[in-house]
């Protein structure tokens, strides 16, 4: 059996000093029950616990660990920043380098604001649609999760999922009623909506590729719709890219999928694994941001040269030749291999998918296209497959509603590690059902 008592000792601490013992829900293991690991480090795939446990990790800090924990050339550039003070208040040259290096890698992308989370970037974004197109209302997709911004909180994706609630507390009703929430890849639904409010639609935001109701691809011509239909009535097209920008390939999302929003948000891999977020598109719309224009947004860590730094050192690895190839082979060996696995232990209620770096797991037998079918998954299984994985040492995603992330560094004995893990895994479940 697997030590975990100073992990526990731990959780029982913070429980009485933290709501809920975690400073971001999922973290709690609500969803799968159990004790949530403390971590000590990391390094390359692992983790490990305060009581000494390894774990191979596919979660990667949810995305930004796409190098590898504490990767060599990431922690050195932060030590050269460290020695240099940890915050100025004034403008850095780093700012305007990672600036530059979205915009080589993001065709969409001429200007750059930092921030310091991937939902300032999402909350700013909005209030710049709504600033340049004069129009109130905001359109967004079920499943769907752009950081908690009140006015996006509306059935949004995994993390109030895993609460089993499907708005939060403390959103006041006419912020909420700003918001229109629409099916993911629904064609229908979103003619209807646009001749429904033809002049007072400021934008739509949405996961080009939706990756917090666990990974569900998009449908290319519900996107090809979605862009010309934001064109015909001038609302503006925000694709959310926190979890897939420099994820699922080096141009994100967009690049995949050859679709052109007016804005982008980034998050998680441009910083590293420090904490950071942009928002970013044409120059005629980003002059309407302060010092510019009328639409305030600040942030007194915005642009945080540690952060900065982090996040150059990290692009700089990700721009080499074939990173994203090797990346793509090595998520597409785990997933064919897991989907191998389940067939041959006879487990009817498993398939897989991935993009980039970014997997799903779904407890069913088929990819999910809808939020509807991914909410059709046998929780159960997920649950006993999660407790089998983590006693044997691999650290799957604490919720059946998120996706998995793996880094470079996977690449040969940790896929091979987590593969022969599930195949325990899945047998010991069997055994138990007979
Ligand atoms: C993680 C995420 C966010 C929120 O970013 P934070 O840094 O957690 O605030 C927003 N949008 C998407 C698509 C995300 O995956």
């Amino acid at each position: 059996m697997q030590n975990i008592s100073k992990s526990q000792n731990y959780f029982n601490k913070a429980k009485d000093l933290i709501p809920g013992g975690v400073n971001s829900p999922v973290r709690a293991f609500n969803s799968v029950g159990g004790v949530p690991r403390f971590i000590q480090k990391a390094s390359g795939p692992y983790l490990y616990d305060v009581d000494g446990n390894r774990y191979v990790d596919t979660i990667c800090s949810w995305g930004p660990a796409i190098v590898g924990h504490a990767n060599e050339e990431v922690i050195s550039a932060v030590k050269n920043s460290l020695s240099n003070g940890l915050s100025f208040g004034a403008p850095t040259e780093g700012e305007t380098i990672l600036s530059e290096m979205i915009k080589e890698h993001v065709s969409s992308v001429e200007q750059v604001r930092l921030t310091s989370s991937g939902t300032e970037a999402t909350m700013s974004a909005i209030r710049l649609a709504r600033g340049v197109t004069n129009k109130d209302k905001i359109v967004k997709f079920e499943g769907c999760y752009h950081g908690h911004v009140d006015s996006l909180l509306v059935k949004a994706g995994s993390g109030l999922l895993t609460l089993g609630n499907p708005t939060s507390g403390g959103v006041p009703k006419p912020f909420a009623a700003e918001t229109i929430v629409l099916p993911y890849n629904d064609p229908q639904a979103l003619i209807e909506c646009f001749e429904a409010f033809p002049d007072e639609i400021a934008a739509v935001i949405i996961e080009p590729i939706a990756g917090n109701m666990n990974l569900v691809k998009p449908n290319k011509e519900f996107l090809k719709l979605l862009r010309n239909t934001c064109d015909k009535f001038g609302s503006l097209l925000i694709f959310d890219e926190v979890m897939t920008g420099f994820r699922v390939s080096l141009g994100g999302a967009q690049q995949i999928l050859d679709i052109i929003p007016d804005l982008s948000t980034f998050g998680k891999v441009i910083g590293g694994g420090m904490p950071m977020g942009a928002f970013a598109g044409k120059k005629e719309i980003m002059k309407h941001l302060a010092p510019l224009g009328p639409v305030y947004q600040a942030g007194t860590l915005s642009g945080n040269p540690i952060a900065v730094a982090a996040g150059i050192a990290t692009l700089n690895i990700v721009s080499q030749p074939n990173f994203f190839r090797s990346l793509e082979l090595l998520t597409n060996e785990l997933i064919v291999g897991l989907r191998d696995i389940a067939r041959n232990c006879e487990v009817k209620d498993f398939s897989s998918d991935c993009v980039g770096g970014m997997f799903g797991l779904y407890f069913r037998p088929e990819i999910p296209k809808t939020f509807n079918d991914v909410l059709d998954s046998n929780i159960d299984l997920f649950k006993q497959f999660f407790h089998e994985m983590l006693t044997r040492g691999v650290y799957l995603a604490p919720s059946p509603y998120e996706a998995g992330f793996l880094s470079i560094k996977h690449e040969g004995k940790p896929v091979q590690e987590i593969l022969e893990a599930a195949k325990e895994s899945f047998n010991a479940i069997n055994e138990r059902k007979e």
